[in-house]
């Protein structure tokens, strides 16, 4: 069956689904296969849950209606998505980086969806699955849509641009996250910069922060709308403070965020720029920013009995870590920092780990426990630092009840899930 046929067949449905356990009355179901399943065998109970049609690439698992038999699942998303794109009249806007890429998309999406009817990723669906649900998630009713790109290799950026066809981008900032699939850092700034190699090919405007040299130097002969704090930025916005939220100054209006930590202010400047750009009112992109609250363990604030809990256990990679251990050192009080190893780093995995066990030592933090396999190998003879090799160990062995009237920081990668601590204190 040709894309255009099934796109016809996809309009007549109410969304995209490829898990039939979140399966709607009237959803398209894809079956994709996965390390561990293979979704045509699900065809048949996503029709007896109600699917109208499933998309399947094994002809055995054939259902008795609706069956669209194709040759690659995941392919045919890519195409339908990509087919869909030219179908829809909307504008796109891209958004790559290695940090605060969701917290940016979020802002973005709060900013906008003041004045406009704003479709953007949901959660963190940014790879090359994601970014086409996202882009059939997107009807007639779209009038901007906010797409998160991840990646962690090369050309993977280029891949999901050619499917979005952003008309706008932005790219949070070039950090050492995914260093083993990028090939180091100056990997990191070539794959994401693939954004903008798309952008400027296709004559489309970038954002760009005036204070990050690397973005400056790579759009000089891009359309593109600057942000900073001088005055020859298209967008003025000041930092102010972040003690421990972040608060800054916007056309003479203080926007007090609910964000901590130096790091966000440019992910608010992002958002506010863009609001900006897209005609957003001050006083609303103002509102919108104010009542943003950040979700699944990136950068809360929690008080928990007498201690007070940055949880930043979503994930963690040198650049986060760095970024979040500096704020961190900016809190009053008793400090303990609780590290978790990063992962994806291939041979700098040891060097980084080093670095950061020194950084943190070096800081004005009174208690360091540091928790996994590379952690562990970290030379240091600090009488501050704790090392446990896995979390069972630090579970086991430490002694929770010592922590009291402390303030502390949990970071680590996504495989670390370091939010157990919360279960434990
Ligand atoms: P992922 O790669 O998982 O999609 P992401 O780029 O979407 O991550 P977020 O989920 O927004 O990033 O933020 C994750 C963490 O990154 C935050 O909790 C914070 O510690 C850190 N972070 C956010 N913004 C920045 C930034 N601009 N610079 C450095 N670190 C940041
Ligand atoms: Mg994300």
């Amino acid at each position: 069956m040709k894309i255009k046929q099934i796109h016809s067949l996809f309009l007549e449905c109410n969304s995209v689904c490829t898990d039939t356990r979140k399966i709607k009355k009237d959803d398209i179901f894809f079956a994709l296969k996965g390390d561990n399943f293979d979704g045509n065998a699900y065809a048949e109970q996503a029709i007896k849950k109600g699917a109208k049609y499933v998309v399947i690439d094994e002809a055995e698992y054939k259902t008795s209606v609706n069956t669209i038999l194709v040759n690659d699942v995941l392919e045919t998303l890519q195409k339908l998505a990509s087919f869909h794109r030219k179908f829809l009249n909307v504008p796109i806007i891209a958004l790559t980086g290695s940090n605060g890429k969701t917290t940016t998309k979020e802002l973005i999406n709060a900013v906008l969806s003041q004045k406009y009817k704003t479709t953007a990723t949901r959660g963190n669906l940014n790879n090359h699955i994601g970014v086409p649900l996202t882009l059939l998630s997107m009807n007639s009713n779209t009038e901007i849509g906010i797409v998160e790109m991840g990646a962690n290799h090369q050309k993977e950026i280029e891949f999901l641009c050619k499917i979005a066809t952003p008309n706008y981008g932005y790219i949070t900032n070039f950090g050492k996250a995914h260093l083993e699939g990028f090939g180091g850092v100056e990997g990191v700034i070539k794959g994401k910069s693939e954004m903008y190699d798309y952008l400027i090919t296709s004559n489309e405007t970038i954002f760009v922060n005036h204070q990050d040299p690397i973005q400056v130097k790579k759009t000089n002969k891009a359309k593109r709308f600057v942000f900073g704090n001088k005055t020859h930025a298209d967008v003025i916005v000041e930092f102010i403070d972040a003690q421990p939220f972040v608060v800054c100054k916007y056309n003479n209006l203080k926007i007090k965020s609910q964000l901590i930590g130096d790091y966000n202010f440019n992910n608010i400047a992002a958002a506010i720029t863009i609001g900006n750009y897209f005609n957003v009112e001050d006083s609303a992109i103002k509102t919108a920013v104010e009542n943003y609250t950040p979700t699944n363990n990136r950068s809360q604030i929690i008080e928990k009995d007498t201690n007070k809990i940055i949880l930043d256990a979503y994930n963690a990679n040198p650049t986060s870590m760095h970024a979040a251990l500096i704020n961190f050192e900016k809190y009053t009080g008793f400090k303990i920092a609780i590290l978790g190893d990063m992962f994806e780093l291939g041979k700098d995995a040891k060097q980084e780990h080093q670095e950061i066990t020194d950084l943190a030592i070096s800081l004005n933090i009174d208690t360091v426990i540091l928790v996994g396999e590379n952690f562990y190998k970290s030379g240091s003879n600090s009488k501050i630092v704790i090392q446990y090799k896995t979390f069972l160990d630090f579970k086991n062995e430490f002694n929770f009840t010592q922590i009291k009237n402390a303030t502390l920081l949990i970071k680590g990668s996504r495989g670390m899930a370091l939010e157990r601590v919360l279960e434990i204190i």
